[in-house]
């Protein structure tokens, strides 16, 4: 057993930091502050091969691990939630249920643009009366004439709303028991896709209520057999919590290291405030449970590059991270005093980007549900 990461994941992570620190740091409180989706860094994105990372080569992809994933992630997160978000959300929820379910032809039709960032993929499984239980899916979808007609809404869905969005996967109830994945394709008549929500945190992402009035997509855009969705969507939540398991390790990070950075400059009482033991305490401790949750974020990733279960892990990962997140993002801010208040420090766009990390891809309480299960609770 050893706890080196594999020399092309430092060599990725390395790159990834110098990026997100040349050219997200300097743009990123701008964009927060303009709400405005960071069209130029996804283009980066797509150029650096990160749109991608755990896909074949062959369907466009890095064909990189799920822990070099995590490591783009993180390394995102430390800088700016929202980039990382859309990053996330297309790869883990958008674009995995095509490589995951589709068809030779629904892969060659849709993962060369997803995973080149040329098109960004979103997933609406939530909606207005079902988020946790997410099973209770009231969007319904009727074979007519060759082709699915798709009546209901969607709410919260990430990444459908952009310039570059292509394609939504939803789940929708086919049958009294019977629940499938659908492509919707962004521009189909019937599916409208709403105004963005004023949120607390990732004002750069994009994030909007979706609706499906007499919506037809070719019988082709099923994902997956018929009657798969919960399964399906089961699967992508798993992975999906890896991915934003490492956002909860990355924002920690950022906030640790703006709070230790300023910590040693800031003066009080003729020296650095580093030097309280009271500030000391709050950044070893920080410091530690930052590595325990680093190491069960990368060891969910690890399970599931060796084709193992990985699902207890994961829940484990996001439950523990996304706390992390919200207690880390907190101090940096008690650390900076009133200047950790004012926007243009960023750990003060921290602390609003962190609290959607007990809630997103599966509440604290879901994750508990799950994790209580695996133990035969
Ligand atoms: C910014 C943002 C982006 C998002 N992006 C997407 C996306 O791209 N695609 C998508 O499909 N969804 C997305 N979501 C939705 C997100 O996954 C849901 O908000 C989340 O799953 C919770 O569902 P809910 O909001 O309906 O809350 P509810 O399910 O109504 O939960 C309310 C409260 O009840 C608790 N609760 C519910 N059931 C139980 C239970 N059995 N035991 C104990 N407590 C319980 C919850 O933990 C929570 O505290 C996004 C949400 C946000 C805020």
């Amino acid at each position: 057993m050893h706890f080196d990461l594999p020399d092309d994941a430092q060599a990725l992570r390395r790159m990834v930091r110098e990026f997100a620190e040349a050219e997200i740091a300097p743009v990123a409180e701008r964009y927060d502050r303009e709400k405005r989706f960071p069209y130029e860094i996804v283009k980066r994105l797509g150029e650096l091969d990160l749109m991608g990372i755990p896909f074949p080569q062959a369907l466009g992809g890095a064909g990189g691990t799920t822990l070099q994933y995590a490591l783009a992630v993180e390394e995102l997160t430390r800088v700016d939630s929202s980039v990382a978000i859309t990053l996330c959300a297309h790869t883990s929820l958008g674009t995995q249920p095509i490589y995951l379910f589709g068809s030779p032809e629904q892969q060659a039709s849709y993962m060369p643009d997803l995973c080149a960032g040329r098109k960004l993929g979103a997933f609406g499984l939530t909606e207005p009366e079902a988020g946790s239980d997410a099973g209770n899916v009231h969007t319904r979808a009727i074979l007519d004439d060759g082709e699915w007609v798709i009546d209901g809404a969607k709410q919260f869905i990430t990444n459908a709303g952009t310039e570059i969005s292509g394609h939504v996967a939803i789940t929708a109830r086919t049958g009294e028991h019977e629940i499938s994945n659908l492509i919707v394709e962004t521009g189909t008549p019937g599916y409208d896709i709403g105004q963005p929500y004023r949120k607390m945190g990732w004002n750069a992402s994009d994030t909007r209520p979706l609706s499906f009035q007499g919506c037809r997509v070719p019988e082709r855009n099923l994902l997956g057999p018929r009657g798969g969705g919960l399964k399906q969507f089961l699967q992508v939540l798993d992975i999906g919590r890896i991915g934003v398991a490492a956002m909860g390790v990355g924002l920690a990070q950022g906030a640790l290291d703006q709070a230790l950075s300023y910590a040693k400059e800031r003066r009080a009482f003729g020296q650095p405030i580093s030097r309280f033991q009271t500030i000391q305490t709050k950044l070893a401790d920080l410091a530690t449970e930052l590595e325990a949750a680093r190491l069960l974020t990368y060891k969910s990733a690890w399970l599931k590059d060796e084709g193992r279960n990985f699902s207890l892990t994961a829940a484990q990962a996001k439950l523990k991270t996304g706390r992390l997140a919200v207690r880390a993002t907190e101090e940096a801010v008690q650390v900076h005093g009133g200047y950790g208040y004012i926007e243009e420090y960023p750990v003060c766009r921290f602390y609003r980007d962190a609290k959607v990390l007990t809630i997103g891809e599966g509440t604290d309480e879901v994750q508990q549900l799950v994790i209580a299960r695996a133990l035969g609770a």
